[in-house]
């Protein structure tokens, strides 16, 4: 049986490329229709000319899609599961165009809202909605202009033959749409099945209109919190034609089969003017994978397993035994530090303006860095030295991130600064004067943020170890080192690059592990060799700070690189191996 499954737009878009992954899952052999609007995606259904449709209800940057509720609600439709879809949102233009000479966006009014902040970085460049994202891709293919660009996802771009000018556009990297895959009433049994094959949680929504009396609405939450029933969404929208009436869409954790949703939809009556059932579906969720690396990859050799100093009995969660095979931690955007490929994390020592982040990260992006770095609290040694932009610094740094498609990594000085920075930035650095705070290092294992552990001044790498431990040891396994340069007696360099640390701590340690030469030796010409002998000695990763104009730096210019001398940076890397495979 094949099941004709509608959606709004033409093939590219978000919705087409959600519901095609649900249908592949569910294992059902289907025909695809794109229809012009998200009224028509529910008309197919209602009229018997879809089996399944899909809208979207809800987004985690631009809230709920009150057309989406709406249309399920007014033609009866049966929900069978929602999707919850990672949107990966592209800049989208013909082969030559170019971010900055770009005068036309096109792209659907969600999408709009949802990457408000990267638009507004196109100057000069006009926002076009389009009635679908499939639709915005297919004009600028067709328009022949390369002034036009659309966004959308990158099937959009291999479907109309378009290239990608800046990847991860949405305002926040944590861009999540809820779809509702729903169908008809009188749906054959195979459609039906679709609703109730996972078994997996459930969730039930309804559609509520309470009484214009005081407290209505808060008693209609009790009877939920009294009956044990979790709510997992309230919001209140105009009733259109009522004004200052109001409609309350609720999603509850539960199916409807569940007696206490049941006996708390028979409570709510007495306080509700209306409420209807929207349904009870599955919760499922998926994305696109992430795209290949654009690199090849330079093989790391497996570590033998010699035995371990007695001081691991401290540390057994870093430990290699722990993960023979090494941990790969993912960053975002698709990058990975400790797989194969050594990654090239470059920028600003400082954020320092809104050109500077952009200038900076733009050449580095196009010379092959994979990650974006940029201080905005900034541990100074002297208090009258420039201390960071704090928190705006952080926006813009995570604005360049999105303006290129590069994650972004960013020291977090203090606890309280942890929680905002892991919504921001896409890896949290603990700088090498803080390696051994340790209720910073206690707060960064609990959030869901890989961690950049720069070593200690004058810390050993038992110390490092240990200090990755407490993060490892509250639950948060995505733990990066960093050998950035030790004190010694050594006066001609600003630190003492302790090269030996890296296969000392590959063969004990499972934790990827990164060099930063420019807080190694800081002093720009000497970073070069020293890039080279990380990449041999068996680096992950490599981090340089590079400036549009080192003199200007507001800190660390001595160390700061030129766009030059990181192109020659990235050239010699691109000719070695690494030391662990020769
Ligand atoms: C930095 O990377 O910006 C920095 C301050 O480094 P460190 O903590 O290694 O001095
Ligand atoms: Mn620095």
């Amino acid at each position: 049986m094949t099941i004709t499954a509608a959606y709004q737009g033409v093939e590219g878009a978000h919705s087409e490329v959600a519901l095609t992954a649900w249908l592949k899952t569910a294992g059902v052999a289907h025909e695809l229709v794109g229809v012009p609007t998200f009224r028509h995606v529910a008309t197919a259904v209602a009229g018997g000319k879809a089996d399944v449709g899909l809208l979207p209800i809800d987004n985690a940057i631009a809230g709920t899609v009150r057309d989406g509720y709406d249309l399920v609600a007014q033609y009866e439709l049966v929900p069978l599961t929602e999707l919850a879809w990672r949107m990966d949102h592209r800049l989208l233009g013909l082969p030559g165009a170019s971010a900055s000479a770009l005068r036309e966006v096109l792209a659907h009014p969600l999408v709009i809202e949802e990457c408000g902040r990267f638009l507004g970085t196109l100057a000069g460049a006009r926002v076009v909605p389009s009635i679908d994202t499939g639709v915005a891709a297919r004009e600028v293919a067709a328009g022949a202009d390369p002034s036009r660009a659309a966004i959308g996802p990158p099937e959009a771009a291999a479907r109309h033959g378009l290239i990608e000018l800046a990847a991860n556009v949405a305002d926040h990297p944590d861009n999540v749409t809820r779809f509702l895959a729903f169908r008809g009433r009188d749906a054959r049994d195979e459609v039906r099945a679709l609703g109730d094959r996972l078994g997996a949680s459930r969730k039930t929504s309804l559609l509520l209109t309470t009484r214009h009396e005081r407290g209505a609405l808060a008693r209609c939450l009790g009877v939920l919190a009294e009956s044990g029933i979790n709510l997992a969404k309230l919001e209140s929208r105009p009733v259109l034609g009522r004004p200052w009436d109001h409609l309350f869409y609720i999603d509850l954790e539960g199916d409807v089969s569940d007696p206490r949703i049941a006996a708390a939809l028979e409570q709510l009556q007495p306080h509700v003017t209306s409420v209807q059932l929207l349904g009870s579906y599955d919760v499922t969720s998926g994305s696109a994978p992430p795209p290949a690396a654009p690199r090849p990859a330079a093989a790391a050799a497996p570590v033998a397993a010699p035995a371990l100093p007695a001081s691991a009995k401290g540390w057994p969660k870093a430990a290699r035994p722990a993960r023979p095979e090494g941990t790969r931690v993912p960053v975002g955007g698709g990058v990975v530090i400790g797989g194969d490929e050594l990654v090239v994390i470059a920028g600003p020592c400082s954020v320092e303006s809104r050109e500077q982040v952009l200038d900076t990260a733009r050449a580095v992006r196009d010379r092959g860095a994979r990650l974006l770095r940029g201080g905005a609290f900034k541990p100074r040694t002297n208090p009258y030295s420039f201390q960071g932009l704090g928190w705006d610094g952080v926006a813009l740094l995570a604005e360049a991130g999105r303006a290129t498609g590069m994650p972004v990594v960013s020291e977090v000085m203090s606890v309280d600064q942890v929680e905002r920075m892991a919504r921001e930035v896409d890896v949290l650095q603990i700088g090498a004067r803080n390696m051994q705070n340790f209720d910073l290092l206690k707060a960064v294992g609990k959030v869901d943020r890989p961690v950049m552990l720069k070593r200690g001044l004058s810390a050993s790498l038992d110390e490092l170890l240990a200090a990755a431990e407490y993060i490892l040891a509250e639950g948060n396994p995505h733990v990066i080192l960093c050998e950035r340069g030790i004190r010694t007696f050594e006066t001609a360099t600003r630190n003492t690059l302790d090269l030996s640390a890296i296969p000392v701590l590959r063969e004990r340690t499972h934790l990827p592990v990164i060099v930063d030469p420019s807080h190694g030796v800081g002093i720009a010409r000497w970073i070069r060799p020293l890039a080279r002998a990380a990449k041999a000695v068996g680096a992950h990763a490599i981090m340089v700070e590079v400036h549009p104009n080192p003199p200007e730096a507001k800190s660390d210019a001595e160390q700061a690189l030129t766009y030059d001398e990181f192109s020659r940076i990235m050239d010699d890397l691109s000719r070695i191996g690494t030391g662990v495979d020769a």
